[in-house]
């Protein structure tokens, strides 16, 4: 089994979408490039959407613009439909995630929306790439929201998993990503869901993103990797929650992922101490935001390696 794996920041789309304060486009740039400095090649820089629904991603065409200067990061954008999707790619987005819901009732609160329009607006964006010849240049993901139950609705089934999950395989994407909205997902629950959607995944790339919201984020992930996966989210600081989920806390934090996946054998190629350091800038660009997190309080255990 492949022992590297990735882990892709989402603090700056995902962590930053609830978050009062609004960074500055230039501290943005600094964050990012920060993380790059880790070893982060894969960061998921903005969100393309409407400023009055989000004002934090307003400065989005900037935020991507320069995330583009950056060599050897490949810049991700996410999107919650089919203008902004095409918004991204006129901008010049190396990757899209195009989010929609298993759970309908979750899918029409968050981007207005039944799952059936959204997966037929993300069929005719991968068309729009197509007929554009960006097919080998631009990525395009799709973020499976509320896989592992809804908030709003409840149970989500399985099969109906299965079933979005396969409609959107045949698109031929780059990435299908799994995403635990609201913090619902357990451990056995999350090794059943990956093995059968890599079964039917082929050779399309899966990922996993979980939220720690009831404290089984790092467990989720080790149930992940059991099952295969090695593409990981996770936001600096564990910042992050959702809008439809009360008192939801944050992604699972970059920092404790990194460590937990290096203590799992898996080589993330990030630099740990490099990441500590941005991770307590993080406490000076957003001093009044709670941030999670176990590695930056404890520092990492004298018996500890990297692969
Ligand atoms: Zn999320």
């Amino acid at each position: 089994m492949n022992n590297t794996v990735d882990v892709r920041e989402v603090g700056l789309r995902d962590g930053l979408q609830l978050v009062k304060t609004v960074l500055s486009t230039a501290t943005k740039l600094d964050w990012i490039q920060q993380q790059v400095n880790c070893g982060f090649t894969n960061i998921e820089v903005t969100s393309f959407l409407p400023p009055v629904v989000i004002p934090q991603f307003a400065d989005a065409p900037d935020v991507l613009a320069g995330s583009l200067k950056i060599p050897s990061l490949h810049a991700a954008v996410l999107v919650p439909n089919l203008k902004w999707g095409l918004t991204a790619l006129d901008h010049g987005a190396q990757k899209i995630n195009f989010v929609l819901s298993v759970s309908e009732a979750h899918n029409k609160a968050n981007v207005r929306r039944s799952t059936d329009q959204s997966l037929a607006e993300f069929q005719q964006l991968v068309t729009e790439r197509n007929h554009r010849g960006l097919k080998n240049s631009v990525e395009m993901a799709v973020s499976l929201a509320t896989t592992f139950g809804c908030s709003l609705q409840g149970v989500v089934e399985e099969r109906q998993v299965l079933n979005v999950a396969e409609q959107v395989l045949t698109n031929g994407i780059e990435e299908i990503n799994m995403a635990d909205t609201v913090g619902y997902g357990n451990p056995i629950q999350v090794k059943r869901i990956f093995r059968d959607i890599l079964s039917i995944a082929g050779d399309t790339p899966v990922a996993a993103h979980f939220h720690d919201t009831r404290g089984m984020g790092l467990a989720n992930v080790v149930a992940a990797v059991e099952a295969g996966v090695r593409r990981f989210d996770a936001s600096l600081g564990g910042l992050g929650g959702c809008p439809f989920a009360k008192g939801a806390s944050g992604n699972i934090a970059t920092e404790d992922c990194v460590y937990l996946l290096e203590n799992l054998g898996l080589a993330t190629s990030i630099n740990i101490d490099t990441l500590l350091a941005t991770r307590k800038c993080l406490d000076g660009w957003l001093p009044n935001e709670p941030l999670e997190g176990k590695l930056l309080k404890a520092g990492q255990a004298r018996t500890f390696s990297k692969v």
